[in-house]
């Protein structure tokens, strides 16, 4: 029998749980933030933001009332700044830098950056033309911040670009992997469409090196973008991982955006394994769901999980439980092949491993069971190493290696961006480092194949 708490959680409208959380600017709020501004002469924001945009004139434009031109200066530099606005780490970029933290607050840029690119959704604008065309042909591979970023820049120098997609619907996790209650997909479909107007060819629902080979586009092509970004959650190797009720955290939020919501959470108990980002998303996706308790178990202590702090306030404000020094031992299951709960480890730190982080060791006769419903994984995420190899590239264990002066692979025909070159140490994998090293790849490409090195 449902109880009153379930019978209640049931009547409510699971669409609207993910609604977004943050609310945009009035006019008023936006025109007096924007007129907070300093307009600081060398301002250290231009700095902290990967894609250098030119901060202190687009919320200039906004308090003089230029949204148009305010979204064109953001958009010119950051070819993905209507998402940036809604995802970035901005206590740790651009506002994290403000010269106004010294005294009372900083400009709340992402939210002056949101307001300007909404008006510029809203008023169904197009920002940009494609360049003359140059006859030369380039092939991206990804149609994520970091492919869209590149064929934004190659299309208004004049190249003929086509986008190999093997998602349904273009965005990479813009689309599917950001929780829509603060990334909406009307967001970054409108990013895509502003990529589409510059005449580049989106080719989606074609997996290079299983609809198309790599062969092909190296053949046809005068140079290629390998802008695949990650794969899914890997196996954690344990017994009970193919039980009916395990999800992997990348596909249960992918599920979450496409509208398959599930009503199965419903007053369940939920543990999440992992404490990066993708974890955070997936218990306060569970919460959203209507679960009863939800759980994020991690193998090391606060300290070194890799959520950012917003996120890490964000799921406690949910009601999300975090079990330090818990690692998984195997999922148990009921006669049906259903979850039932976790056996896990308590963990102590060892000695720092290579990445100075202290190595979790399981305490010996420390298992203890977690009842649980359901099982989300969010341990990282794999790499795409077959097609890689396909294309016969130097990489380390499924990160492309790349010249970080200018994107080049092993191969002089590929260059390579966004989360496909990430690796451990390696800055974090963001939508708006993605976004620049596409930039940055396209103007290397346009130099190989031009003597111009500015954009139009
Ligand atoms: C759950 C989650 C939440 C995140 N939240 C944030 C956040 O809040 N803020 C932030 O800044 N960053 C966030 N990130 C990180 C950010 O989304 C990535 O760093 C960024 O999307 C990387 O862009 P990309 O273009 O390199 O890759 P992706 O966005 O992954 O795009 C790659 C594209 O390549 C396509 N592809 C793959 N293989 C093939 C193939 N063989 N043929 C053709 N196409 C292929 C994929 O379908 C995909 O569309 C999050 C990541 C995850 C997983
Ligand atoms: S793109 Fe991100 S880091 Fe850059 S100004 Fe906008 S919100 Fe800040």
């Amino acid at each position: 029998m449902p109880t009153e708490k379930m019978q209640r959680i049931s009547l409510i409208n699971l669409e609207q749980n993910f609604q977004e959380v943050e609310q945009g600017y009035s006019n008023q709020e936006a025109t007096e933030e924007a007129n907070r501004c300093l307009y600081c002469y060398d301002a250290p924001c231009i700095k902290a933001c990967p894609t250098g945009i030119d901060i202190p004139t687009f919320i200039k434009k906004i308090a003089s009332g230029n949204l148009l031109g305010s979204a064109k200066t953001i958009m010119s530099s950051n070819p993905v700044g209507a998402s940036c606005a809604r995802v970035c780490p901005t206590e740790e970029l651009c506002e994290g830098s403000c010269v106004l933290n010294y005294s009372t607050s900083p400009i709340m840029i992402g939210k002056l950056q949101r307001f300007a690119t909404d008006w510029a959704i809203q008023n169904d604008r197009t920002l940009f033309g494609p360049g003359p065309s140059n006859g030369k042909k380039v092939a991206i591979i990804g149609a994520g911040p970091a492919g869209l970023s590149a064929a934004r820049e190659l299309a208004r120098f004049g190249y003929d670009v086509t986008i190999f997609e093997a998602a349904e619907k273009a965005g990479g996790l813009n689309t599917y992997g950001i929780v829509s209650f603060r990334l909406p997909q009307r967001i970054s479909y409108w990013e895509v469409e502003q990529v589409k107007k510059l005449n580049v060819k989106i080719r989606t629902n074609t997996a290079v090196g299983k609809d198309i080979s790599a062969q092909e586009l190296l053949e046809k092509f005068d140079r290629i973008v390998l802008a695949v970004g990650m794969g899914n959650v890997p196996s954690l190797e344990i017994e009970g991982e193919n039980l009916n009720g395990v999800y992997d955290a990348i596909e249960f939020v992918k599920a979450t955006k496409t509208g398959k919501l599930s009503q199965h959470f419903i007053g369940k108990k939920v543990v999440v394994i992992g404490a990066g980002n993708t974890a955070i998303d997936g218990a306060t996706c569970s919460v959203r769901l209507g679960a009863e308790n939800v759980k994020i178990i991690y193998r090391r202590t606060a300290e070194e999980m890799t959520a950012y702090d917003f996120e890490y306030e964000f799921a406690k404000m949910d009601g999300v439980e975090f079990r330090w020094l818990t690692a998984p031992k195997r999922i148990l299951g009921d006669e049906n092949g259903k979850v039932i709960g976790i056996e896990c480890y308590k963990m102590k730190l060892g000695d720092p491993e290579a990445d100075g982080r202290r190595r979790p060791v399981a305490i010996q006769n420390s298992e203890f069971v977690i009842q649980a419903d359901a099982v989300i994984k969010a341990i990282g995420q794999t790499r795409h190493i077959n097609l890689i190899e396909q294309f016969g590239i130097a990489h380390e264990n499924g990160v492309v290696q790349v010249n970080p002066q200018n994107w080049q692979t092993s191969n002089p025909k590929i260059v390579a961006c966004g989360d496909v070159i990430f690796g451990k140490g390696k800055g974090e994998a963001m939508v708006v480092t993605a976004a620049q090293q596409g930039k940055m790849a396209a103007y290397e490409i346009h130099k190989q194949l031009s003597s111009v090195s500015s954009p139009v």
